[in-house]
């Protein structure tokens, strides 16, 4: 997903939860994941080529980063961990097809409002038919080059991140509802967060006592 959406998601999701500086730090750290050198043998970062098993393990150490952090009583490191964690949370409605799968249960003219995508069903994300977007490298870099693009998508593969990403409403109506579970998301994962923390630890993670940020 594009960066811009990044930091619109975690806005929407959290704005309230954290002061205005850990939320920066937050969406710094998320937004961080998608230079460069996030990008090229990170597929765990991303979601991409299908590396279900090694994102999710991501997400579940940076959540173990989070707690030691904050016994440690860096909550800057804890916060950059959750805007780590985030970024990956939020890339799989982006580079998998669980979205189509979902909206593939609804007549096109039925589909209900992209806010009420569900998006935790465990049936699809269970599925056999569930994947991500393959990077066919070179030619994927390619296909983002603005005239140079549109000859190279037809050489690129139907199962590749070119074809399959859901990154920005460039996609159309269904980045609504990329964008919409990525917030269900980002909300869900900063509860699994606090539920593993003491009281003290949560009140240092949610810095409800720095009025001054
Ligand atoms: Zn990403």
């Amino acid at each position: 997903m594009l960066i811009p959406y990044h930091r619109q998601i975690l806005r929407e999701a959290i704005g309230g939860k954290f002061s205005e500086r850990a939320l920066k730090i937050i969406t710094d750290a998320n937004a961080k994941q998608d230079y460069l050198r996030g990008q090229i043998g990170h597929d765990e970062y991303h979601f991409d080529n299908n590396a279900m098993a090694e994102s999710y393990a991501y997400i579940e150490e940076n959540r173990t980063q989070i707690h030691s952090a904050l016994q440690n009583g860096d909550v800057e490191a804890a916060w950059t961990a959750f805007g780590r964690l985030t970024h990956t949370a939020q890339d799989f409605y982006a580079h998998s097809n669980y979205i189509p799968l979902w909206l593939a249960q609804f007549d096109t003219k039925s589909a209900p409002p992209a806010s009420d995508v569900i998006h935790d069903d465990e049936e699809i994300i269970q599925s056999p038919d569930l994947h991500s977007g393959k990077l066919y490298y070179p030619l994927e870099l390619f296909s983002y080059i603005p005239f140079i693009g549109k000859f190279v998508m037809p050489l690129l593969p139907k199962d590749s991140h070119a074809w399959m990403n859901i990154d920005s409403p460039k996609q159309g109506k269904i980045f609504d509802y990329t964008f919409a579970a990525a917030v269900k998301v980002t909300r869900d994962e900063l509860e699994k967060v606090l539920a593993e923390l003491t009281k003290e630890e949560s009140i240092l993670f949610l810095a409800y006592n720095s009025p001054h940020d």
